[in-house]
């Protein structure tokens, strides 16, 4: 029987991308009791509504997969909410699993937790050592806090708040927004809808030069509930308590240019893909250093390749039963022969 047995698990965020990736893998875990609540039933943000949600739940183990998240248009314009609703949420239910004598946490944080110019892979204890990405700062500062916050209750109260920094992740759940996806289902979008309006070309901004690291969600859910898994002593090992994060990323990279190929093919698109060399390229690389994490015996299975055309299954399933939201999304596409260009998240 597994370590979750009798353990009641609050998924927070259960019906986003990586979120319901975990209810997926916790669901097939023996005995495994789940405590489930939208973000209409449980405000986050609400310190009242959480402390009396905690107090009513005798909850054994918490994965906070809830955060406000967005592509790089909404982060550029509403950072205020970016930086206040994620330190709301983490403050609120890092604070009240400690209250409520929680057993275990998992935070999740994000890859631009790192400095701008980290060096390549990126290692644990690259945190704080230099300025990071502008343009989401905001959300990048939220995210840093929610791992000091997990690090500043286990040492002054011994809880076991643990932290795991996801690489770009994609798969069924995704965000597909036309402005306002990462690269991986953007691509996804434009293709497809290239190929529905037969458009011509496809410009992408960038030279598709820079070198992305992705990791399919199912592969993610597997690494946190692996992590999850481990004793704190076998964690105190790999970690300092300054320094407690780890990485988690598949350590294969792709330039855009051939991930844009990839995607094409997978959709069927045919057309022609032209690269906007006069707009910006983002960091020419990112990958994250998951030795630490891959030394507890966690490794990713799903290969790109078929993770995409599971990703591109889900979206066209998500397509045929909202045919008219789809139809208005593609509308002016259809009246041109020439896509946007695509200004992504790399
Ligand atoms: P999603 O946007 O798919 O899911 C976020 C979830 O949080 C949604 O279910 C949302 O509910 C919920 N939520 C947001 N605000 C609140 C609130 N105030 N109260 C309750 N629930 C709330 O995000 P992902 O699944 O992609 O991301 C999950 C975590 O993984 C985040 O911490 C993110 O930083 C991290 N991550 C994701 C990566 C990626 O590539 N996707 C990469 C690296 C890290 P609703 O939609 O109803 O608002």
């Amino acid at each position: 029987m597994s370590k979750h047995a009798q353990e009641r698990v609050f998924v927070a965020g259960h019906r986003g991308m990586v979120g319901s990736a975990i209810v997926r893998a916790l669901r097939k875990q023996a005995g495994c009791q789940l405590i489930l609540r939208s973000h209409e039933e449980l405000d986050l943000t609400q310190e009242s509504q959480v402390q009396d949600f905690f107090a009513e739940q005798a909850i054994g183990t918490v994965y906070l997969a809830a955060a406000r998240v967005g592509g790089i248009y909404a982060n550029q314009h509403y950072p205020a909410e970016f930086i206040r609703q994620n330190l709301q949420i983490e403050s609120n239910v890092i604070h009240c699993a400690w209250k409520h004598r929680m057993q275990k946490l998992l935070f999740l944080g994000s890859s631009c937790i790192y400095p701008r110019a980290a060096p390549q892979p990126i290692r644990e204890e690259y945190l704080l050592g230099g300025p990071l990405e502008a343009t989401n700062e905001a959300y990048a500062i939220a995210k840093i806090a929610g791992i000091k916050l997990c690090e500043s209750y286990n040492r002054q109260y011994g809880t076991d708040f643990r932290s795991i920094m996801p690489t770009n992740l994609y798969g069924p759940g995704d965000n597909f927004h036309k402005e306002d996806s990462h690269v991986l289902p953007g691509l996804i979008r434009r293709f497809h809808d290239a190929q529905v309006t037969q458009a011509s070309e496809v410009m992408i901004w960038g030279s598709g030069q820079p070198l992305r690291e992705f990791l399919y969600v199912d592969d993610m859910a597997s690494a946190c509930l692996h992590l999850m898994r481990q004793s704190r002593e076998t964690l105190a090992k790999l970690t300092a308590p300054q320094c407690s994060h780890l990485n988690a990323g598949s350590g294969e990279e792709i330039r855009i240019a051939m991930l844009a190929l990839l995607i094409a093919e997978i959709t069927g698109y045919e057309g022609h893909i032209a690269f906007d060399n006069s707009k910006p390229d983002g960091t020419p690389r990112k990958l994250l250093d998951s030795s630490r994490l891959r030394s507890l015996g966690w490794s990713p299975r799903m290969p790109l390749r078929e993770g995409i055309r599971l990703t591109v299954q889900h979206f066209m399933a998500l397509q045929s039963s909202t045919p008219l939201a789809n139809a208005a999304d593609t509308a002016h596409a259809s009246a041109a022969t020439r896509t946007e260009p695509l200004a992504l998240r790399v």
